[in-house]
């Protein structure tokens, strides 16, 4: 176990709640269509929505063109024309309103700011993020908020590793770890990038990736006992 410095948190699914959030959005989303939104709908919708991701996330193409495009292939299949950049304009403010947090993260968080530099490292939409992470009292409590759409560059590219490297003050990697739910995103680019990685999984879901996570965890309680063991800050011992 090493004594480390600086902390890089991934935002959804970690620290907020995206699937509250995005569930919220999709009703009021439907609800401005006038078009019930049902669970199969739903489930439809993810599955596109999962899709599109995977490509983006392989970068093999252009992340804005294909999230203009979710919305309209959706309400196309249920018999509705509607534009599809409007759609999405509008879903994502709806989004941005949606900030539950994971269970203990706000605390942990606090807990940990005064200790460690924390940092976020999030696949996203800026705008989207830095309101989110504001709204549920998150946001003073990090360094920096690195965004994938500024970065230009998303996880589990090395890229956008480096291009946040490059603005954390005196960043040693020995000292760095990268704590995250996606094995696909967080797990991979933080293990490429270099850094100890640690995996929340909440569900126990079985590792499928090819990427060994240094450390996994079921609750975010558990990283006082990963941050705190041997070589850890003896502060966090007796926490
Ligand atoms: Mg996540």
């Amino acid at each position: 176990m090493k004594p480390y410095s600086t902390l890089f948190f991934d935002v959804d699914n970690t620290l907020l709640d995206f699937r509250a959030a995005e569930d919220q959005a999709l009703h009021k989303l439907f609800a401005s269509q006038h078009v019930p939104l049902t669970d199969r709908i739903m489930a439809h919708y993810r599955r596109i929505n999962q899709g599109i991701w995977q490509v983006i996330e392989q970068g093999k193409a252009d992340r804005d063109s294909l999230l203009n495009k979710r919305f309209s292939r959706l309400f196309r299949h249920y018999g509705k024309r509607v534009d599809g950049p409007a759609m999405e304009k509008k879903y994502r403010e709806y989004l941005s309103e949606g900030h539950q947090l994971v269970d203990g993260a706000l605390e942990m968080i606090r807990l940990l700011h005064n200790r460690y530099n924390l940092y976020v490292i999030t696949n996203g939409v800026r705008s989207t993020q830095l309101r989110r992470l504001r709204d549920s009292g998150l946001l003073p409590l990090f360094r920096k908020i690195f965004v994938s759409e500024t970065a230009g560059y998303q996880k589990p590219m090395r890229a956008f590793f480096d291009y946040a490297f490059a603005r954390v003050p005196d960043f040693s990697k020995d000292q760095a770890l990268m704590i995250g739910d996606s094995l696909s995103s967080d797990i991979k680019g933080g293990y490429l990038a270099g850094l100890d990685t640690c995996w929340f999984n909440p569900d126990g879901v079985q590792n499928t990736g090819q990427y060994a996570p240094t450390y996994q965890m079921k609750r975010l309680v558990e990283l006082k006992g990963i941050l705190g063991g041997p070589g850890g800050g003896p502060e966090f011992r007796n926490l």
